[in-house]
């Protein structure tokens, strides 16, 4: 298990707030809101962790005109300036990673190796990395100007991470933010609240505001944010899309995806077994780009599949803060919920469904490692998102049978192709409809790389000197908004 030090310094933390959470408005935590609250769940045991205020739009529009009113002392800084305190922050939080990485565990269910090796060293990397940003900004950029107030929603599978990719290159840029975490995991981004108090960032210029979608509605749709950065459902893309439409606001949407795993039959099976793994039971498969749909070549389809059954036997489910555990909970019961139904309606339809038959834990959130085989490509299974653990296979006979299959998704956010001749992957990959593909690897991430989408998983990018366009604006900032507005 985890050493126990580590599990104190976040218990005296939880235990320090134990009345409950305010928002973080204007460099202060805001008492707890008089009006409602709600409880934030470890999915591992169902135990409530504490109690988070629910952002009314007084709380928006507060929160709102602080990032206003930092705006122009925060924009006007030399960027090395703003190199120092954001240099700073990824100090403070590299101080600090255990306790960061143990509050994720406990908030979100992954696995402590994944929090403590994956997530968090991330989040520096991201901060150092746009920390080099900010001092080169005005020279790499000419002409360029920051958006102003950026409104950013994040989603609950990579809390601590998406707010990274949000705050970093949003700060860098000279913008200053209202940011909402997802309400199942807003735990992360209260810490993160006080690593700025903490690095003397300038009161205003990162704002945090707790709640559930109406709270992110409000943020979305208000007058003052010059730009929404929004990582989440398609579903709620779309509705925001529709609510920013016609409004002037810059907008980038990071959301869902179906990605396609092909393995070629020239393939070294056992690295690309590691590889289908780690696509689709990372993080219990909530990842914006999991591999979910195995596409794997005919005549090698049945060892592959036994292959990979007997190695996802050996995953461990289990208690997300034992270093052993290779799969945590699911983060919510709605979503536990979800999956289930998605993989009963998969049942009934016909599909073959394979489990890992380790029993799982007696209390909490979890599903085990499933592999559905021998479903139509059109079945509802195969097309939709399941953000869980499980994995649809099918399978092809030509290289261009393969990169239709892989095509036919109404996403593109990512894909993976595995193969030992090099031709032969990067042709397929060449005609992948997708913002990122992997050869012979998968999940690779990095701050200096753009992440994104095409159709349905979104547009913009996040990361690098593409995610920087995301918060510049073409021409000096010669539109002034109204701080009434705000
Ligand atoms: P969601 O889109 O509902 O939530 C994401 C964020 O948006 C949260 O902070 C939420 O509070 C906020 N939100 C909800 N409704 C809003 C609205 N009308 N206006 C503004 N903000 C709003 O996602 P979810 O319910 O947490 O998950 C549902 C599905 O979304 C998942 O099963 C998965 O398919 C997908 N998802 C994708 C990603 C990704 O990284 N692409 C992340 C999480 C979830």
């Amino acid at each position: 298990g985890v050493a126990p030090e580590q599990n104190t310094e976040v218990k005296a933390w939880l235990a320090a707030h134990a009345d409950g959470f305010g928002h973080f408005i204007g460099g202060a935590f805001t008492a707890p809101a008089a009006g409602a609250s709600f409880e934030v769940l470890n999915p591992a045991t169902g135990a409530v962790l504490a109690a988070c205020a629910e952002g009314s739009t007084a709380d928006v529009d507060a929160a709102v005109a602080a990032a206003r009113k930092a705006l122009p002392g925060w924009s006007g800084l030399p960027g090395h300036v703003r190199a120092r305190h954001l240099y700073a922050i990824a100090r403070l939080i590299q101080k600090r990673e255990r306790f960061f990485s143990v509050l994720e565990t406990m908030d979100n269910g992954k696995p402590i190796r994944e929090s403590r090796d994956i997530d968090v060293p991330l989040v520096v990397r991201h901060f150092y990395h746009h920390a080099g940003w900010a001092e080169l900004i005005e020279a790499e950029f000419p002409g360029m100007a920051p958006v102003g107030v950026c409104g950013q929603i994040i989603p609950w599978n990579f809390p601590l991470l998406m707010l990274a990719w949000k705050v970093a290159p949003a700060l860098a840029a000279g913008n200053t933010v209202v940011l909402k975490p997802a309400e199942f995991t807003p735990l992360t981004a209260l810490a993160f609240a006080e690593i700025c108090r903490e690095a003397g960032l300038p009161a205003g210029v990162v704002n945090i505001v707790t709640g559930a979608g109406e709270t992110g509605a409000a943020l979305a749709g208000h007058r003052g944010v010059d730009k929404v950065a929004f990582t989440g459902s398609t579903e709620v893309g779309r509705i925001i899309r529709e609510a920013t439409a016609g409004t002037g606001k810059k907008l980038s949407l990071e959301l869902g995806g179906k990605s396609p795993f092909i393995v070629f039959d020239d393939a070294d099976l056992d690295s690309a077994v590691e590889g289908i793994v780690d696509a689709i039971w990372f993080n219990q498969g909530q990842v914006c780009c999991a591999g979910s749909r195995l596409i794997v070549q005919e005549g090698i389809a049945a060892r592959f599949l036994a292959k990979l059954k007997a190695r996802a036997e050996k995953l461990r489910v289990g208690d997300p803060l034992d270093k052993s555990t290779d799969i945590g909970a699911i983060v919510a019961e709605v979503q536990l919920e979800r999956i289930r139904a998605l993989v009963e309606e998969g049942r009934r339809e016909g599909s073959e469904c394979w489990q890992a038959s380790a029993p799982l834990p007696g209390q909490g959130f979890f599903f085990p490692p499933t592999i559905f085989t021998a479903l139509a490509p059109a079945s509802r299974l195969a097309q939709e998102e399941i953000f869980g653990p499980v994995l649809v296979s099918m399978t092809f006979r030509t290289p261009e049978e393969a990169v239709m299959l892989a095509n036919n998704s109404r996403y593109g956010l990512a894909a993976s192709a595995w193969s030992e001749n090099i031709n032969v992957a990067l042709d397929a990959a060449a005609k992948l409809k997708c913002g990122v593909v992997w050869v012979n690897s998968t999940n690779l991430f990095d701050a200096a790389a753009g992440f994104g989408g095409y159709r349905e998983s979104g547009f913009g990018r996040e990361g690098g000197r593409e995610g920087l366009y995301e918060y510049l604006a073409a021409t000096p900032a010669k539109r002034v908004r109204k701080a009434a507005a705000a």
